[in-house]
């Protein structure tokens, strides 16, 4: 990024302007994946919408590389790149709720953690993930799945409009009637389309919850996968529980006996009363040898949020591999035993976060994102403190996705994926969308400024359509977009 590029956004720039040379450069450079070291030419750390206006617009002017930083969670850490401009949101904090309607304002910047905390005074909550240390901007346009899903469907069927600066530098308020194909892009699409400032989410009554994590010897993992698969369909959707393979971190509270052991978990929240939630579980505790240990009790919504916050401080090493599942047969959960049983570190996990419930009545083309029909988002995560582990985490995770892949539908989530899937991985996972999400890009960014992410292409301009908005734009009319 040259000098005058640089000079031209200082001139109209409220927030920081963080330079390589600047002391705080490396602290404010640094992803949440310790794997990912990216240099970038200029970090805008934005005070405003009309910073970010400013960023955008000198991006495009200059042909600088764009980047847009929520919170900085991203797997591939899409949210920065080498010697570009970064449009980091992180100062954009502001979190308004609407009681009266259960609304939820909530600025770009946030994590998940920061709008539990705002909401749960209200005894609400937003659909999230389940580590509260996530930006909500990145998972949110991805998608979104955490323990409200099964009741309250992803984080976008949550979503009610979107404030977006665009690639033209103009800002517009997405929703059902106000561009309504970008607000459905933005549904899944990631941040293939603008810069979105703010969401406006519903919220829904959450307080207190039954929630924890239960654990298992990994002996019995087979017999534990088998029914927590038999058992969830018939779950109230009150419950939010999904499966890993993991092992018993060797640090306290957990008891000493177990530290290190592989195990299997079933982990989770109900939204309810503790008799309640120990109600719904009974039927599947049942069905199962004794646990390790099991934690579930009553506890504050946000706890459970953010129970996982200390396992996984910023700065680990993670290579993650996702895909979505439709059935779980005994042969994949054989597959998943094999591989989670030499993992390449303690930390090293998979987990299957369920997809039914409220998701699965939102039909497949009501959003971008189209995996309605599966049962679970699979996430393998391979993850260790050691950078020379690095090698490691990325060979297991590659084989321990071959290996159960064949069991999985053909595309995966796009908030857990790294940078190195195949070429034909995208379509996959948008489907029967992807044509239209294609489409609404080349109207709302068809030069692809946005491209720093899992990269849309914009679709290809028909020659008629060309010649037509070039008549239209010789009379003052709109530039070249097709129709949608
Ligand atoms: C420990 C951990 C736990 C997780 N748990 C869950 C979970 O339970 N459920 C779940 O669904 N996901 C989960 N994720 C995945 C998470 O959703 C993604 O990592 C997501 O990309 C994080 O968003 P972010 O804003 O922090 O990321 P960033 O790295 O800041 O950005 C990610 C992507 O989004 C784009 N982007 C970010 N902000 C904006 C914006 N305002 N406008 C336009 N584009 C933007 C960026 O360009 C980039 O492509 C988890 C991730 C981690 C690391």
């Amino acid at each position: 990024m040259n000098d005058h590029a640089i000079a031209a956004l200082a001139k109209s720039f409220r927030g920081r302007l963080i330079r390589p040379t600047d002391s705080d450069y490396d602290t404010a450079r640094a992803l949440y994946n310790g794997m990912i070291d990216k240099r970038p030419a200029l970090i805008a750390r934005c005070a405003n919408v009309a910073d970010v206006i400013a960023a955008v617009n000198v991006a495009r002017d200059e042909g600088v590389l764009l980047a847009i930083r929520g919170g900085g969670h991203n797997g591939p850490g899409l949210g920065s790149c080498n010697d570009g401009l970064v449009i980091d949101l992180s100062a954009l904090k502001s979190v308004r709720v609407d009681p009266s309607n259960r609304t939820v304002r909530v600025d770009a910047g946030c994590t998940s953690g920061d709008v539990d905390h705002a909401t749960h005074a209200f005894g609400l909550a937003v659909p999230f993930g389940i580590v509260s240390t996530t930006g909500i901007s990145g998972l949110t346009l991805g998608g979104g799945t955490g323990y409200l899903t099964r009741k309250h469907g992803l984080t976008i069927d949550n979503l009610i409009e979107a404030d977006v600066v665009l690639a033209d530098g103009t800002f517009v308020t997405a929703s059902a009637t106000q561009h309504p194909d970008l607000f459905w892009a933005l549904r899944g699409g990631g941040g293939n389309f603008g810069v979105v400032t703010s969401f406006l989410f519903q919220a829904h009554p959450v307080s207190m919850v039954y929630a924890g994590p239960i654990f298992w010897d990994a002996a019995h993992a087979p017999e534990v996968m088998r029914a927590y698969r038999d058992f969830l369909p018939a779950a109230p959707e009150e419950l939010g529980i999904f499966v890993g393979l993991k092992t018993v971190p060797p640090v306290d509270p957990f008891p000493k006996p177990h530290w290190g052991k592989r195990a299997c978990a079933i982990i989770g929240a109900y939204n309810g009363s503790a008799a309640h939630g120990e109600k719904a579980m009974a039927p599947l505790l049942a069905s199962v040898p004794p646990p390790l240990f099991n934690w579930m009790g009553a506890m504050p919504f946000p706890a459970m949020q953010a129970l996982f916050d200390p396992f996984f401080p910023k700065g680990l090493q993670w290579y993650w591999k996702g895909d979505f599942v439709k059935s779980l047969s005994d042969e994949a959960i054989a597959a998943h035993v094999a591989m989670a049983g030499q993992p390449p570190s303690d930390f090293s996990l998979m987990h299957l976060y369920p997809i039914d419930g409220a998701v699965r009545r939102v039909a497949k083309d009501a959003t971008a994102w189209s995996a309605r029909d599966a049962s679970w988002s699979m996430v393998i995560a391979g993850i260790d403190p050691d950078p020379n582990k690095a090698d490691a985490l990325k060979n297991w995770g590659r084989a321990y996705w071959k290996a159960v892949h064949p069991f999985n539908l053909g595309g995966g989530y796009v908030n857990f994926m790294m940078d190195d899937e195949a070429d034909d991985r995208l379509q996959a996972t948008y489907g029967d969308n992807y044509p239209r999400l294609a489409a609404v890009k080349a109207q709302y960014d068809p030069d692809n400024l946005f491209r720093v992410n899992q990269n849309i292409a914009p679709a290809p301009v028909k020659a008629e359509s060309r010649a037509a908005a070039s008549r239209k734009a010789d009379h003052g009319g709109d530039a070249l977009r097709p129709s949608v």
